[in-house]
């Protein structure tokens, strides 16, 4: 598999991999094992609507207009 160095890709479609996820990780960081963005113990917010992954601070959607919910810590009632 080949990777391309630089441009403007968008290789985040590629970080669905681990194995791609880890290599990236290496060149990002030149440490082996170092995870980047991704961070899979996080719950990702997500739009309701459309399904578009947010950065958590909107307020609204950007792709859809919808009114994004902030994630709730888990109540114990
Ligand atoms: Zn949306």
């Amino acid at each position: 598999m080949a990777l391309t160095a630089g441009g403007c890709r968008d290789l985040r479609k590629y970080m669905d991999d681990p194995q791609v996820a880890d290599i990236f990780g290496k060149l990002i960081s030149g440490k082996s094992g170092y995870k980047t963005i991704i961070d899979k113990d996080k719950p990702v917010p997500m739009c309701k609507s459309c399904g578009l992954k947010l950065l958590g601070d909107e307020k609204f959607c950007p792709e859809c207009g919808t009114k994004v919910e902030a994630i709730q810590p888990q109540q114990d009632s």
